[in-house]
């Protein structure tokens, strides 16, 4: 494997799979197939996942709603979409621990780091809920705090595209994949990885970012294995 450890971040909107709304158990199901497949080969694998299949403060904040308030819905939509990950990943024997930014005792670890890399080390897949904890904040960027925090050699933004392009392959046909390209050319070109905040803070700790289609079988462990599938972002 070419990486030790990895931090795997989710959008909520994945979870929707072909619905409107919500999670679709089946692909849950097969995020878990996929996940238990790398972590079996020794790979530690720490988990952030996104809420927008849920609620969004954004959205919120659009309709009047005071964002903070928002913020924090979104939050615990991440906490929900956590339990339901956890959840699909022990149904096929996969050990977890779930950790929350906010305090959520009952449901949730708090996020204590030290406690993070000991379950990593003991072969626990970790999913981090809560996102940083603060509103203003994404679930990207959580992702990246969290994965420089517990030392992951990289992070896998798993996706419905299958890498970064030259511009939107929805919109242009012309459009094509980069196999590999740098913080500095992303941000010259104006493409859209992560937010800015994300991104940047990932480009100051050189951590690099592969962008790759969770959605088809088997691309997880590809990536790992050090495929060349999806794009690398790298230094
Ligand atoms: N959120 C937040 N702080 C964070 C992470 C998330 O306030 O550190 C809230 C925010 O309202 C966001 C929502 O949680 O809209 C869901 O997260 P995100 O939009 O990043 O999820 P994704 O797009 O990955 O599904």
């Amino acid at each position: 494997m070419q990486y030790k450890r990895i931090l795997l971040k989710l959008s909520g909107e994945a979870l929707m799979g072909e619905r409107q709304y919500g999670i679709d158990p089946k692909r849950l199901a097969e995020y878990a197939a996929d996940i238990k497949e790398i972590a079996g080969k020794g790979v530690e694998v720490a988990i952030v996942i996104g809420g927008g299949n849920i609620f969004r403060g954004l959205a919120g904040a659009s309709n009047g709603m005071d964002r903070v308030q928002g913020d924090h819905m979104g939050m615990l939509a991440t906490v929900i979409n956590g339990l339901a990950l956890q959840s699909a990943l022990e149904d096929v024997g996969v050990q977890t621990r779930l950790q929350s930014a906010i305090k959520i005792n009952e449901v949730a670890e708090p996020f204590i780091r030290r406690r993070a890399i000991r379950h990593l080390e003991k072969g626990r897949v970790v999913i981090f809920g809560g996102g940083t904890g603060n509103p203003y904040f994404t679930t990207d960027s959580a992702a990246v705090l969290r994965a420089i925090e517990i030392n992951a050699n990289v992070i896998l933004k798993g996706t419905r595209v299958d890498g970064i392009y030259t511009s939107d392959p929805e919109k242009d046909k012309s459009a094509t994949k980069f196999d590999f390209i740098s913080f500095d050319d992303v941000l010259k070109r104006g493409l859209k990885v992560m937010d800015t905040t994300a991104f940047t803070l990932s480009q100051e700790n050189e951590l690099p970012i592969i962008v790759f289609d969770m959605n088809k079988k088997g691309n997880l462990l590809k990536v790992v294995s050090g495929e060349n599938v999806g794009t690398k972002v790298n230094l």
